[in-house]
C-alpha cells in the first residue's frame, strides 16, 4: 500500500515573469513563456530547482560554520551536494573547497552530487528530490494558472536602464504580475512494497542505509514538513528569467 499526503501550493507574480517554453515557428513567437495546451504552466523542474536553491541555502545558512570556513563534523551528514553529474566547474569547486558543498567522487574524479549506492550517504535534499539512481520521497507538480495565454503581453529588457519596455524588436513574453498558479505536492509518507517510511532512514538491499542524516533521531517526520518543506516552499522568492532585472518576484503559500 501507498500512503500519501498532499501539499497544496499557490504562487502569485509580484513582478513580470519568464520561464521559458517553446518558440512557436507558427506565430513566429521566440522567448516564448512555459504553456501546457491553453495553459500558463510553471514546470516541475523550475519549481523543483527553486525548491533546491532554497534548501541549499538553508542548510548551509544553518550548519556551515563561516568563522573557520569548514563544515562541521558533526553535521557532516546534513551537507548538500550540488545535484551535478558531470564535472565540477572551477567557480563550484571553490564553493566545495570552502566546504559549503559536498565532495563525492565518481572513479576517482571530482563530483558534487549524491548517488546510489555510495559510501557517503545522501544528502538531505537529495532524500526529498531523488538522487541519481533513488528516487525521493515529494513529487513536485507542474504550477497551473487560472489565467489563458491571452492574459500574457511582451516586453524586452532595456540593458541599459534594466527595465522593461514596450513594443520593440524580438520581445519576451511575459506573464503579468498578479497572475495565481496552483498545484499539488506530493509527499509519499508510505511505500510498504519497498519499506519506505517518510522521515525513517531507508533500507536498502540490506546494506547500510544512505540516509544517514536521519540516524540522529534529530529529525522527525513533522520536523522535515515544517523545516524542509513548507518554509522552504514559503520562503522561495524568485523564479524565472532575467532575475536580476527584477523580473520572477513571486510569493508563495503552502498549505498541508
Ligand atoms: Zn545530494
Amino acid at each position: 500500500m501507498i500512503r500519501e499526503q498532499k501539499i497544496e501550493i499557490t504562487l502569485t507574480t509580484l513582478a513580470p515573469l519568464h520561464i521559458g517554453g517553446r518558440d512557436n515557428p507558427l506565430t513566429g513567437m521566440e522567448n516564448a513563456v512555459a504553456k501546457i495546451g491553453e495553459r500558463l504552466v510553471i514546470p516541475g523542474p523550475s519549481l523543483k530547482g527553486a525548491l533546491r536553491h532554497q534548501l541549499e541555502r538553508y542548510l548551509i545558512d544553518t550548519y556551515y560554520d563561516a568563522q573557520n570556513h569548514r563544515w562541521p563534523k558533526q553535521h557532516l551528514a546534513m551537507q548538500p551536494c550540488m545535484a551535478s553529474a558531470g564535472n565540477v566547474s572551477e567557480e563550484e569547486y571553490a564553493l566545495i573547497q570552502a566546504g559549503k558543498y559536498r565532495l563525492t567522487s565518481d572513479g576517482g574524479r571530482d563530483r558534487s552530487g549524491c548517488a546510489y549506492p555510495s559510501s557517503f550517504g545522501i544528502c538531505p535534499i537529495c532524500y526529498l528530490l531523488g538522487a541519481q539512481g533513488l528516487t525521493g520521497f515529494l513529487r513536485i507538480p507542474f504550477l497551473e494558472a487560472d489565467q489563458l495565454p491571452d492574459g500574457l503581453y511582451s516586453g524586452r529588457v532595456d540593458r541599459s536602464k534594466g527595465t522593461i519596455a514596450h513594443g520593440t524588436n524580438r520581445p519576451y513574453e511575459l506573464v503579468r504580475e498578479g497572475t495565481a498558479f496552483r498545484g499539488t505536492l506530493t509527499i509519499l509518507l508510505n511505500d510498504d512494497m519497498r519499506g519506505w517510511t517518510f522521515g525513517q532512514p531507508r533500507r536498502l538491499d540490506g546494506t547500510r542505509t544512505p540516509d544517514r542524516w536521519l540516524e540522529s533521531g534529530e529529525w522527525s517526520e513533522q520536523r522535515i514538513r515544517k523545516e524542509l518543506i513548507i518554509e522552504r516552499l514559503r520562503a522561495i522568492s524568485d523564479i524565472g528569467g532575467y532575475r536580476s532585472k527584477g523580473f520572477g518576484q513571486v510569493q508563495i503559500q503552502a498549505r498541508e
